[in-house]
């Protein structure tokens, strides 16, 4: 097998399913990204997938508009699962076997998150998609990333951005900003780098699970990234 990477945990924002539409989903968009998931997953790649839902609702800025904020976390988490059930429809229709796993019980729409049933769809070469973030509010769906990689032993996180990776300041707003090859956790702490909430910068140290974060709107870069090639910022503990 070609690829670096044996066991994916692949992270993708809300936003990234919106396409150029601005809010929701744009099937254009999610077909895109499921036919490149494709590729790899029928190269042999155990690919674990969480999808975030801030195209739909996220609870801090439902919150700020006077929600109460659990309330908002949930309609946020709610917004993952139907991001999941979208995603999913797109991956079988190129010809994968898929499941969603909720980390909350809509046994209706999806199963239960359990971990050993995870990790058995993961082996017969299901793409597996966690939904519902960690089932929890005040967390984000990046927390549930790293989670769930801990819990099916990913080799590493694809944390997919809009950018070519982490810069030492905004790459829009100054044309000097220099891109990361690799730092380690501690610095993105330090240097305040937005690249995930602190909760799961901690986890993924703590677990000592490498992330590259790398730009989705170039097509091939999953494969790409998966093959082990110099793409993005590779975030790791190591210095
Ligand atoms: N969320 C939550 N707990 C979780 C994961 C997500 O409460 O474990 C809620 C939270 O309101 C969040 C929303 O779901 O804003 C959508 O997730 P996120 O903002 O991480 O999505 P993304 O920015 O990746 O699209």
């Amino acid at each position: 097998m070609a690829y670096r990477y044996k066991t994916v945990l692949l992270k993708i924002s809300g936003e990234a399913l919106q396409g150029r539409i601005g809010f929701g989903l744009d099937p254009d968009t999610v077909d895109d990204i499921a036919s490149q998931i494709a590729e790899v997953s029928r190269g042999g790649v155990r690919l674990g997938l969480v999808i975030g839902g801030g195209n739909i609702f996220r609870g801090q800025a439902l919150a700020e508009r006077g929600l109460n904020r659990v309330t908002g976390d949930h309609m946020g988490m709610l917004a993952t699962v139907i991001n999941a059930l979208a995603m999913q429809d797109a991956l079988e229709r190129q010809g994968l076997e898929t499941r969603v796993q909720g980390a909350i019980r809509m046994v209706e729409f999806c199963e239960p998150f359990i971990r050993r049933r995870a990790i058995r769809h993961l082996e017969k070469g299901r793409v597996v998609i966690f939904a519902a973030g960690t089932g929890n509010p005040y967390l984000t769906t990046d927390t549930a990333a790293v989670l769930r990689a801990s819990e099916i032993g990913a080799d590493i996180i694809l944390k997919a951005t809009k950018v070519d990776g982490i810069y030492d300041c905004d790459p829009k707003k100054n044309k000097e900003a220099k891109l990361y090859e690799q730092i380690n956790y501690l610095d993105v702490i330090k240097l305040r780098l937005k690249v995930m909430d602190a909760t799961a910068i901690s986890l993924a140290m703590e677990n000592k699970i490498p992330t590259i974060v790398f730009n989705l709107q170039i097509k091939g870069n999953i494969k790409k990234t998966i093959m082990g090639e110099p793409i993005g910022t590779l975030v790791s503990d190591q210095d």
